[in-house]
């Protein structure tokens, strides 16, 4: 018996591909023989991941928005990923699914009232779907400050995975990330932090060689390890195994059902650890710092060297944004002051009218201070829902890439003009005028289009 344990975690997650006019996923090239890419994704790793058994033997977060087109198209393997977590309670006591903030955005950039709606989002509609509060959450790209620990803490939340990059001991060392830590909170509470193993992680994902049989990929841990104790954690995107890397979904269970055990890895999660073993030692939080950008969180606001070209569109975009975002809560909070005392607990609570378990005309009755006559009650669900679009507007694959024409990009845009039109529906006020000019400082150096004509086309055509 040895005091060797480790984790494999996945991240999945894939950036919304619908149209936010229509709510269908166009056609998307290079995904045939399917008819876009969270088919692709599906029918090479989600599914074969899921009948393999494979999600009974990691710890995973699932991103929210994939988790609802995989629901709605293929239940039967969103059903099958369920039954994993409630295996993994029963069996073991705790689940092995974390939460995923709700939108994939990069928290430090947000407000703290974002914050809380992106984790309360995320939390409930994780309860939703796995029928028990989460205990931890996934941050998008493992974007982190300390307001976002804050966050997560207030809504009961009590562990995160990051990079060991991402902590120090107070001395300014770095620390051994075989063992979980705290990090002291403002108000002197504590949050769990796990830490991946990035050599064990970065070759899982990317040394094809290395992964081709399991047997191989032990031999190797083992020989770089050069211990027999601690908790050897591997976090990295779920789509790996079977979609970025072929057939990997046939080396994760023969690597944890098989190999590991049988070279002396007890196979756990943070969850299940965290029953075992509480951290003993505190350490310093690096702030605004992430897991795929080694100038902080610049790759997602500023711009950084990450990605080629031109990248002082980033700012510009997030700059037109935060100004659409602001006018869009302003005019939601003066809606609301006749009618509503607590408008962002509201807004907090439109994740069940989301998620479709309560009617939107019954949550405002839930949070009036006094009746709503039935107009006004419309109108408030709209901006509501303009609000619910300046929420996926702020998607963190918009920044991730290099130029401002990429889709992921042209999606955020769509969102906020779902946002204008649904405040112009509510309030007879555009806020189009403001955002197409903030929008045109933006301009991209692959097309020479600027944020403008962007917006403008996807308006005109109703398309992405
Ligand atoms: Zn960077």
């Amino acid at each position: 018996m040895t005091d060797l344990t480790l984790c494999i975690h996945g991240h999945f997650y894939q950036p919304p591909r619908e149209n936010p006019f229509t709510g269908t996923i166009p056609f998307e090239a290079g995904a045939e023989p399917f008819g876009n890419y969270n088919e692709k994704v599906h029918s090479e790793c989600y599914q074969p991941n899921a009948e393999l058994g494979n999600f009974d033997l990691i710890s995973f977060n699932f991103g929210p928005t994939i988790a609802r087109w995989l629901e709605t198209r293929f239940p039967s393997t969103m059903a099958r990923i369920v039954a994993s977590d409630r295996y993994h309670e029963q069996t073991f006591g705790v689940a092995n699914g974390m939460a995923q903030a709700y939108n994939h955005t990069i928290l430090p950039l947000t407000t703290h009232r974002d914050k809380i709606t992106q984790i309360t989002w995320g939390a409930i509609d994780f309860h939703h779907r796995f029928g028990h509060p989460p205990d931890g959450m996934w941050l998008p790209e493992m974007a982190v400050d300390m307001d976002t620990l804050v966050a997560m803490a207030s809504q009961g939340l009590r562990y995160t995975i990051l990079c060991p990059t991402q902590v120090r001991r107070s001395n300014g060392d770095w620390v051994d990330s075989r063992f979980s830590y705290y990090v002291r909170l403002p108000d002197g509470s504590r949050f769990v932090i796990f830490l991946r193993d990035e050599e064990l992680s970065n070759r899982l994902a990317f040394d094809q060689g290395l992964t081709e049989n399991a047997s191989t990929f032990v031999r190797w841990c083992r020989d770089v390890i050069h211990t027999d104790r601690g908790l050897f954690l591997i976090a990295t995107d779920g789509e790996t195994f079977g979609h970025h890397q072929p057939r990997r979904q046939f080396f994760l269970q023969s690597l944890l059902r098989t190999e590991a055990p049988k070279a002396g890895f007890q196979i756990t999660t943070p969850a299940q650890h965290l029953r075992v073993e509480m951290p003993t030692q505190d350490v310093i939080l690096m702030e605004n710092t992430a897991w795929s950008c080694a100038h902080g969180v610049a790759r997602w606001s500023i711009g950084c060297s990450c990605t080629p070209g031109d990248q002082n569109w980033k700012s510009r975009l997030r700059m037109a944004l935060d100004r659409l975002a602001g006018g869009v809560d302003a005019l939601y909070q003066s809606e609301c002051q006749r009618w509503i005392s607590q408008p962002w607990a509201l807004r907090n609570a439109y994740i069940n009218v989301i998620l479709g378990t309560v009617d939107g005309l019954q949550l405002l009755q839930q949070f009036e201070s006094s009746p709503i006559p039935a107009p006004y009650g419309v109108r408030l669900l709209r901006l509501l829902e303009a609000e619910r679009y300046c929420q996926a507007m702020y998607t963190s694959c918009g920044w991730y890439f290099e130029d401002l024409s990429r889709i992921e990009t042209r999606n955020n845009i769509a969102h906020a003009a779902m946002a204008v039109e649904l405040v112009k529906q509510a309030t007879g006020i555009d806020l189009a005028t403001s955002l197409r000019n903030d929008l045109a400082a933006a301009r991209s150096w692959i097309t020479d289009e600027t944020g403008r004509d962007i917006y403008d086309r996807i308006v005109d055509q109703r398309q992405v």
